[in-house]
């Protein structure tokens, strides 16, 4: 089997191909390394079921020989990036989603998109199941992410239902874990990198906002369940316990035995005021759920960022 990675370089898509080769697989990663990085996959250079195409998806896709699977993982998608790319973004899910939809047609692939629960906005409906439409403002900071995305879904559909390609949505919860950006910007980064040098933890408003994080090897477990299912419609792939920002702040200084102080921040606009998955559609048709938990899970985090910070 040949899988095409688009954003296989980045934090999910390297652990994705990590599994895939695992399995057996031949894997071509796209990534234009805008926040992916090659030392995420530094270490698949000598296999040769692996290829690397330096390439932005938005641009048209052309890939020799046979392909298997398209999975379209290419896309900023810390907050931060939101303001640094916001014109990256919105091309990578919409130009890039229909050039690896039209890659997916011509190889007759199957496709899978890598969407997100920013498809549900700052949600008035908790949990979210999937036949919830969101609340999403389409011309605020989040717009060129969550929009985007949204459009990269209806792309998917419409090739679905006009042209019958094989497709299947993943909604991405939060997740975390090894090869995230020191400088991502993202919650979990910035706490485990201030608490192990001693600095200042930002919290972002009075930090009584909610998430629900999920460690990446379950993350890509339950992608790689929803790509073998037969199922087109989303599936929300994330953790159920929810948790405070400003209680994942304490348990991680706690872990890091850190002195750092607590630096409250205004609360970035839109930011979603809670988030948790309802997961019952994945459970009872993939029988996915998570294995690892936050003890776990941030310990092997820890372990990442520790060696990455003294590198
Ligand atoms: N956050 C925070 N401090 C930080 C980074 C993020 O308090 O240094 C908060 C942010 O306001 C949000 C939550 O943590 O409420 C998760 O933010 P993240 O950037 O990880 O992604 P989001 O879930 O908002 O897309």
């Amino acid at each position: 089997m040949r899988a095409v990675i688009a954003g296989g370089a980045g934090f999910i898509g390297s652990h994705l191909s990590d599994v895939l080769l695992e399995r057996g697989w031949e894997v071509v990663v796209i990534d234009s390394l805008l926040s992916g990085s090659m030392a995420n996959v530094a270490h698949l250079a000598g296999s040769p079921r692996f290829t690397f195409v330096r390439q932005d998806v938005s641009r048209p896709v052309r890939i020799r020989g046979r392909v298997d699977s398209v999975l379209h993982l290419a896309s900023p998608a810390s907050p931060v990036d939101f303001f640094k790319y916001p014109i990256q973004i919105l091309k990578a899910s919409t130009l890039g989603t229909h050039n690896l939809l039209g890659l997916a047609k011509a190889k007759g692939a199957r496709f899978l998109l890598a969407s997100t629960s920013e498809v549900y906005g700052d949600p008035l409906v908790h949990p979210q199941p999937e036949d919830y439409w969101g609340n999403v403002n389409p011309i605020g900071p989040r717009g060129c992410y969550d929009e985007a995305k949204r459009c990269a879904e209806a792309f998917t559909m419409a090739y679905h239902r006009a042209h019958g390609l094989d497709t299947r949505i993943v909604r991405i919860f939060n997740t975390y874990g090894p090869r995230m950006r020191l400088d991502d910007g993202r919650m979990l980064p910035n706490f485990i990198t201030q608490a192990l040098r001693d600095e200042p933890i930002t919290v972002y408003g009075d930090g009584t906002q909610t998430r629900s994080v999920t460690y990446v090897d379950d993350l890509v477990r339950g992608m790689l369940a929803v790509l073998e299912s037969d199922d087109p419609l989303p599936f929300n792939i994330g953790d159920q316990n929810e948790t405070s920002v400003i209680d994942l702040a304490r348990r991680v200084r706690r872990m890091a035995h850190s002195s750092s102080a607590f630096a409250f921040r205004p609360l970035p606009e839109d930011d979603p005021k809670q988030r948790r998955p309802d997961t019952s559609r994945a459970q009872a048709i993939l029988g996915w759920q998570p294995e690892i938990g936050l003890v776990e899970g941030l310990g092997r985090t820890f372990d990442y960022f520790s060696r990455a910070l003294a590198s």
